[in-house]
């Protein structure tokens, strides 16, 4: 017996069984065992950050790991199964600060740092329980007791000598520069953090009067969305070779800009550069002695604003450049948290927002203000917390790009990506990049190694903990890992012998993530040390080894990574950066990458819109098996529309397979099989079919698993199981009701070997099934059997059977077009092309149930063609009545190339419209090269018929509402009204199962079982 199979599948419940039972089995160590020793995957997972529970999109990529995953495994691949916690860095901070209730560094400060590095590492541990959870239920099988957490000691190690390394090579440099800013995060951000963080917000939009010194009345004009840069204003700038105009009140314009003035004199740009002008805040302290001068500018716009550009060095980054060119003074008004420093009188300590306010105020009552209002523009958020970013001039800590530049173009050269366009888009973002901003002024994070030296002037970046140990000057029994505040307070010897302090910065959270092909592999690593990752603040979190440098010449690089496009400019590029530096190559052979999950109408998922779906509540209602389906079945560089409509669908979908799984196990179980080794008989034509096809499905999702393209696999499964259900299943019915073991056998045969081939798709729902469905013999799970391997296919029967199944469905397609129903049966059906399913003409009679089927020329169709007048009238002119009377006549002839012959001319194609339809009393429908015309006329014999069908199909429904089992018998009785039908008795007997059919004096046809009591029913 095969154990029946409900209805209907209940997923969710399902799948808790099997994961249930896959624990209990231990059917992923089992696989491991196997696989161990074989030849190796390289697959190197891209840290989750543990900061939150998962969102939906999480689950795309994780899904695409483990399907590859998976899809090696049954290969017999041996695999490492590491998964990444991302544990430090802003992510981390401004989780613990949200969590806390604090909202600024000063804040933080006053909590204390150690105690606020403790509670980072709580968040750490516990969602990274969470996320492992999560990734469980969806089915990712890793290796979940040895992860790798990028705050060890053991990461930092490794970035620390990575970071020597970029500084012995002379890469590294503190950079004095203009840079976007987080007031609220205190930090700068690096260009990789910039892209795609933008919104729409309003600011005030003034016109602001520079007055002129020693030209009285006279003012240039200047435009600005940042009232606040006004008191650090320094220069003017004017595009040299542009017109500007001096109007009758006064102000100096770019005549472009405001053309409809009345301008009393007009200069080149380059005329007024040099001229010195009064600065509109030149009471306060900070602009003691800072002369205001206009600049000359090519870059000047004279798109927008007064085409006069009010210039700030110390808040942007245009400014601060010109400030170079130009010699100026550079005024830096705002602090770390935004706030104005003590020199700016009234401004002092308030926001960049709250002075707007009061800037506004002070040159109106100056007159300096021409017009105050506002705009709607795209302005730079933090990425992290959403604060509109500023520009500060900071130091910070620079790896210098361009040496690496090239190496890292030619290290992407050979990597193969898939899609293969993002190869370039790779390309592009390197020869774009500038130079890596790897500093941020915050708390939790990798401590940069960097000790200045103020006497000799030396920088000395610490490699290792054993050089920090052997350098230390105290403080060594405090450091409890490789985190602020306890680096702190370990000060090192200097070569000229000076005590040195380390720099208060932490690193970018990328250098964390880009160093793992090095740090969780053991590069250079003399000696294997058992769970030697697990140090720092990852002791106790993890099992994880530090493997030996014999480890690393095995698993490095990685055959396969994977990670959302966002991640060219994030984790890809931070690897290969530092692969390329210690190696001179690409961490990963090959890539698949996609784009974005949106929700199922195509907009952005938000909490605070109400349409984000997080993974909890997509794996609780929707199940892991039809999310990873649907993230499969899509095209990766599109972004996917994410929801409970989509799901549904897929859900709707799989029913196919459902049904045809149940369908064999009821049969199967009415005659007592068991599947064998072996076919218990000889193969019919449509088994011999059925087989091809499964080799035909296992050489197609193979070739696709080995491209990484998913859509294909799923293409490949849903016209297999339609095949499948469709046509075998549908066109060997009466084989089965006769319990025939060799279509039982072929049946099973190829519902098995298409639950291994999807089961990386759909894992729970394939050992399900296999569990149901497999020979004593086989193994207990889909994913300890062993692949099909592939052999050669009989194609000129696959291409047959093709190729009647089109006709089939333009069969189906011309009666529905026609609207007469598949249980009508009807005379002849004529079909052109398809030459090759001439011999399957009874099946396709049978299924299109008409009574002749011929193969020949379509004659049914008919050819209406009218002149196309806009062209034929000027050019025929007087004969066009004649023509057009010709060809409404149909006295035309058809000449090839789509022209026609008429009245001794001969028209080009573009000169007629030509109308194809059938002709009357035929249905049709054609596709490219196959057309296919069938009689739509009815005559007594096929009325009757299609009446016979019909009443077959209503007495089946009444079995199937009456819960008949598949085997019972019943007695039809039939209103006299339908006594002609009786013709077909025997017909009908055999379709529903009846023993006896007679008339009587009922209203409605009526069923009861054989042998049960007629009153009892
Ligand atoms: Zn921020
Ligand atoms: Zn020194």
């Amino acid at each position: 017996m095969f154990e029946p199979l409900p209805q209907y599948p209940d997923h969710l419940a399902l799948e808790e069984e099997i994961l249930a039972w896959w624990d209990a089995e231990h059917v992923f160590d089992r696989l491991r065992e196997r696989n161990r020793g074989g030849p190796p995957f390289g697959f190197m997972d891209g840290p989750i950050t543990a900061n939150n529970p998962m969102g939906a999109h999480h689950c795309w990529g994780r899904t695409l790991k483990d399907v590859f995953q998976r899809y090696k495994a049954l290969q017999g691949h041996d695999l490492r199964y590491q998964n990444g916690f991302d544990c430090q860095g802003l992510w981390v901070e401004v989780g613990v600060e949200r969590e806390l209730g604090l909202n600024s560094k000063r804040e933080i400060e006053e909590y204390g740092i150690a105690e606020f590095a403790q509670r980072c590492k709580e968040r750490v541990a516990k969602y990274a329980e969470i996320i492992t959870d999560q990734c469980r239920r969806l089915g990712m099988w890793m290796d979940w007791d040895n992860d790798y957490y990028t705050f060890s000691d053991t990461n930092i190690e490794y970035i620390w000598r990575f970071l020597k390394e970029c500084h012995e090579r002379g890469w590294l440099y503190k950079g004095h520069r203009s840079v976007e800013w987080c007031p609220r995060c205190g930090t700068s951000l690096s260009q990789h953090e910039l892209i795609n963080s933008y919104a729409e917000l309003t600011h005030p939009s003034l016109y602001v009067r520079f007055p002129l010194e020693g030209r009285k009345g006279e003012s240039l004009v200047v435009w600005t969305t940042t009232p606040w840069t006004l008191p650090a204003n320094v220069a003017a700038a004017v595009k040299p070779d542009a017109e500007y105009g001096l109007t009758d009140g006064g102000d100096w314009w770019a005549v472009e800009r405001n053309p409809d003035a009345t301008f009393v004199r007009r200069v080149r740009g380059e005329e007024l550069v040099g001229q010195e002008y009064e600065g509109p805040f030149d009471s306060l302290p900070a602009q003691e002695g800072v002369v205001h001068r206009v600049i000359p500018w090519d870059e000047v716009a004279l798109t927008e604003g007064t085409g006069i550009v009010h210039i700030a060095p110390g808040c942007g980054a245009e400014d601060f450049e010109l400030s170079r060119v130009h010699d100026l003074p550079v005024l830096t008004p705002i602090d770390e948290a935004g706030n104005f420093y003590k020199k700016y009188g009234e401004f002092e300590g308030r926001s960049t927002q709250d002075v707007e306010g009061p800037v506004v105020v002070e040159l109106e009552r100056r007159g300096l203000l021409v017009e105050a209002g506002s705009i709607v523009h795209r302005y730079p958020i933090c990425w992290r917390c959403s604060t509109p970013l500023v520009f500060r001039i900071a130091d910070d800590w620079m790896i210098r790009a361009d040496e690496i530049r090239q190496p890292m173009l030619d290290a992407n050269a050979t990597v193969q990506w898939t899609p293969d366009f993002y190869s370039k888009r790779m390309d592009d973002w390197l020869r774009n990049m500038g130079d890596w901003n790897i500093s941020r002024s915050r708390y939790f994070g990798l401590p940069l190694p960097f000790y200045p030296c103020d006497s000799c002037g030396r920088l000395t970046v610490v490699g290792s903990l054993d050089e920090l140990r052997g350098r230390a000057t105290g403080g060594l029994e405090q450091l409890k890992e490789l985190h602020r505040p306890w680096i702190d307070d370990v000060p090192i010897r200097c070569d000229c012998g000076a005590e040195l302090k380390r720099v208060p910065e932490v690193g970018d959270a990328w250098l964390d993530a880009g160093i793992v092909p090095f740090s969780t592999l053991g590069w250079e690593n003399p000696e294997w040390k058992e769970h030697g990752y697990a140090t720092g603040a990852a002791a106790g979190l993890t099992g994880a080894d530090l493997p030996d440098h014999a480890y690393w010449e095995k698993w490095f690089p990685a055959h396969w990574v994977s990670e959302m496009r966002e991640q060219i400019r994030l984790w890809f590029y931070s690897q290969c950066f530092m692969s390329v530096t210690l190696t001179g190559k690409s961490p990963y052979l090959s890539v698949l990458t996609y784009e974005k999950l949106l929700d199922e109408h195509g907009r952005e998922m938000h909490r605070s819109w109400g349409n984000a779906i997080n993974a909890a509540e997509a794996l609780q209602n929707i199940g892991a098996d039809v999310i990873r389906f649907m993230f499969c079945e899509h095209v990766p560089s599109q972004n996917l529309k994410f929801g409970y409509r989509p799901a549904a669908e897929i859900r709707r979908r799989l029913l196919t397979l459902w049904n045809s799984v149940k369908f064999f196990v009821d049969y199967a179980n009415v005659g007592g099989f068991r599947p064998g080794p072996e076919v218990p008989g000889e193969l019919q034509p449509l088994d011999r079919w059925l087989l091809e096809r499964t080799e035909q499905l296992a050489a197609e999702m193979t070739d696709a698993y080995e491209r990484y393209w998913t859509p294909a696999l799923i293409r490949a499964f849903d016209s297999f199981v339609d095949d499948l259900s469709n046509w075998y299943i549908r066109r060997s019915r009466r084989r089965f009701w006769n319990g025939d073991e060799v279509a039982l056998w072929t049946l099973w045969y190829a519902l098995v070997r298409s639950l291994q081939v999807i089961g990386p798709v759909m894992p729970f729902l394939a050992d399900y099934l296999w569990r149901r469905l497999r020979a004593e013999d086989a193994t207990d799970s889909v994913f300890l059997a062993p692949w099909p391997e592939p052999r050669a296919r009989d194609e000129q029967l696959l291409h047959e059977v093709a190729e009647v199944r089109r006709v089939v469905e333009l069969g189906r397609q011309a009666r529905g077009d026609a609207s007469i129903k598949l249980r009508q049966p009807l005379r002849r059906l004529v079909v052109q092309g398809a030459r090759s399913a001439q011999p399957h003409a009874d099946e396709i009679a049978e299924e299109l149930r008409v009574k002749e089927v011929e193969f020949g020329p379509v004659e049914a169709m008919e050819v209406r063609v009218k002149p196309n007048l806009p062209l034929l009238g000027p050019k025929l002119g007087k004969e066009l009545g004649a023509v057009r009377s010709a060809l409404e006549a149909g006295e035309f002839e058809q000449l090839a190339g789509g022209g026609v012959r008429v009245n001794g001319r001969e028209l080009a194609p573009e000169e007629v419209l030509v109308e194809r339809r059938p002709r009357a009393g035929w249905a049709l429908a054609e596709d490219d090269a196959v057309t296919v015309a069938v009689t739509t006329e009815l005559d007594d014999e096929l009325r009757l018929e299609g009446r016979v069908l019909d009443l077959i199909h209503q007495l089946n429904s009444m079995r199937k509402d009456a819960g008949l089992a598949l085997t019972d018998r019943i007695r039809v009785t039939l209103p006299a009204s339908l006594a002609d039908l009786l013709e077909h008795a025997d017909w009908i007997k055999e379709e529903v199962l009846a023993t006896e059919i007679a008339t009587d004096s009922v209203s409605e046809p009526e069923i009861e079982l054989q042998g049960s009591d007629p009153e009892g029913v």
